[in-house]
């Protein structure tokens, strides 16, 4: 076991993006919830403070263009768009994941070649992808077909006008295939639209790369924009002239302050604006990815693989018998940057790790998650909650 302590440390020793953690405000307990909520990074309180005395207090109306609020959705967007490999231009920033997955399969319907009717939607999505796909689908007269990602190229066909997937599955940590599935998808003559809440930040996306239709994802996960910050909606170049909001709001219109009776959209992704931005919380967003400034997202995924390789086998080395069973698969290409393991008591089990230092989650009935933000997780971080687990599951004390 002191092997694996050593082991840890070294790999920490070892590792270039280790610096970043000092970034974060962490504590000594061990945090395994990124992918839930991300940490905050140390500098984002005074930026914050400062939004809100000089920018909010002192300037007032003027902050609108002479702090840059009113051209922060789209200038946000900008910034993710590295991350998960888009060109400028193509991302803007607001409104929450769910209403961006309605924005996007709306217009999906609306993009795809007539006469089409149904939707393909994940079968084990995240739940409020489904509900909204539901009422996306009733309004717009098409057919809901549930499919396991994997199941998509056999599931397409000449009535699939558009396919809603998730890029990592939240509960099992699985990743999909997506830049084969995209070309499934677009090969069918269908729209591929995608859910990156579990993967941008944390892996590479190649939106550009692999052809993406249209992509939604949310910012306070493994991109540490703070709790409820908001979403972002992504419309590939290609699609932009043709992109048809369902939510053509007064701020996606070409000239908004000409308060005009009928709607014109703007060009580009500033289509994808509806309302007024929630500026605070978009601010301490834009504050919060200063921390990607010279970070690579090919050692992001490196590192991210590293770690749930080694928190895989130190629970395989201390965990009793029988008493986790890991979900998430064992092939990289098939992995995300979390670890979802059964238990049968899992319930109070994360309750007692969470009591002694190690903050994962639970996702009822049985399955354990701990999310690897390889910003600021390490090694050491991997072998303690697993020798904590280990120590909850009944093991004798390590
Ligand atoms: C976290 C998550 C959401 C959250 O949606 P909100 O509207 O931001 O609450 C949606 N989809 C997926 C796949 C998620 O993981």
């Amino acid at each position: 076991m002191s092997d694996l302590r050593e082991r840890a440390q070294a790999l920490d020793t070892a590792d270039a993006l280790a610096p970043l953690r000092e970034l974060f405000t962490l504590d000594d307990t061990v945090y395994l919830d990124g992918n839930s909520l991300g940490a905050l990074p140390r500098h984002v309180p005074a930026r914050v403070q400062e939004v809100l005395t000089r920018e909010w207090g002192e300037l007032r109306i003027r902050s609108w263009s002479e702090s840059g609020w009113w051209t922060a959705p789209e200038r946000i967007g900008d910034r993710i768009a590295p991350v998960v490999g888009a060109a400028a231009g193509q991302i803007v920033v607001g409104d929450s994941t769910s209403v961006n997955v309605f924005k996007a399969l709306v217009a999906a319907t609306r993009l795809a070649p007539e006469g089409r009717d149904e939707i393909l939607v994940d079968a084990h999505t995240f739940p409020t992808d489904g509900y909204i796909a539901s009422s996306a689908a009733r309004m717009t007269g098409h057919r809901i077909v549930p499919v396991a990602p994997a199941d998509v190229p056999d599931a397409l066909g000449p009535r699939t006008a558009a396919v809603l997937l998730n890029h990592v599955d939240y509960r099992s940590g699985r990743l999909h295939d997506l830049p084969g599935l995209t070309a499934a998808v677009r090969a069918a003559g269908a729209v591929a639209v995608w859910d990156l809440c579990h993967s941008a930040g944390a892996l590479p996306v190649g939106l550009d790369e692999h052809g993406v239709d249209l992509a939604v994802g949310c910012t306070y996960k493994y991109l540490n924009g703070g709790p409820g910050s908001p979403a972002y909606l992504y419309v590939a170049e290609r699609h932009q002239a043709a992109f048809d909001s369902p939510l053509p709001g007064w701020t996606s219109h070409a000239d908004p302050f000409a308060m005009a009776p009928g709607y014109s959209p703007a060009e580009g992704a500033v289509r994808g604006r509806v309302g007024t931005p929630d500026i605070l919380s978009m601010l301490a967003l834009e504050a919060s990815l200063d921390v990607w400034d010279g970070v690579g997202i090919d050692a992001v995924r490196a590192k991210s693989l590293a770690l749930t390789d080694f928190f895989l086998e130190c629970v395989e080395a201390y965990a009793p018998e029988g008493r986790v069973t890991p979900v998430t698969p064992a092939a990289h290409k098939e992995r995300g940057s979390q670890v979802a393991l059964r238990c049968e008591d899992a319930g109070p089990v994360m309750a007692e790790l969470i009591a002694r230092g190690v903050v994962g989650d639970l996702r009822r009935p049985d399955v354990l998650r701990f999310g690897f933000t390889p910003l600021y997780v390490g090694f050491a971080d991997a072998e303690r909650a697993a020798r904590v687990l280990a120590e909850v599951l009944g093991a004798p004390a390590a």
